[in-house]
């Protein structure tokens, strides 16, 4: 989608730090990130939010979520947390759908 950041980065056309790429998804590091590991998958296809998925389109979100478990199996983290903010007021910042994965020794108990 034109003007999408990160399909910008999926595209090639943004540099980023990539962790994990297939067909389907593309994983990489976070510009800013909150925690000692803080890494980003996104699915290729262009989807706003999370409000956005629906039956068509919702196998990539498990997809993403067995991407994640290797991922942080191969980086040997035990621990992590999954984040994704729906709207600007939950703090989505980029209108494409992304789920962050924090670990750290940083990661306190609470959600907000
Ligand atoms: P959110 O606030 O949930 O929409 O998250 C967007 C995330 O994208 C933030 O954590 C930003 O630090 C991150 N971000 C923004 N631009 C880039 C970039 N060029 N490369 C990597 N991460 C980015």
């Amino acid at each position: 989608m034109e003007d999408c950041l990160f399909c910008k980065i999926i595209a090639g056309e943004i540099p980023s730090k990539k962790l994990y790429e297939d067909e389907q998804c593309y994983a990489f590091y976070d510009i800013n990130p909150q925690s000692d590991t803080h890494f980003l998958v996104v699915p290729k296809t262009h989807i706003c939010c999370a409000k956005k998925i629906t039956a068509k389109n919702s196998a990539v979100v498990a997809h993403i979520f067995e991407v994640i478990a290797k991922l942080t199996e191969e980086l040997g983290l035990d621990s992590y947390r999954i984040i994704n903010n729906c709207g600007e007021g939950a703090g989505q910042t980029v209108m494409h759908l992304h789920f962050h994965v924090l670990s750290g020794k940083n990661l306190g108990e609470r959600l907000v």
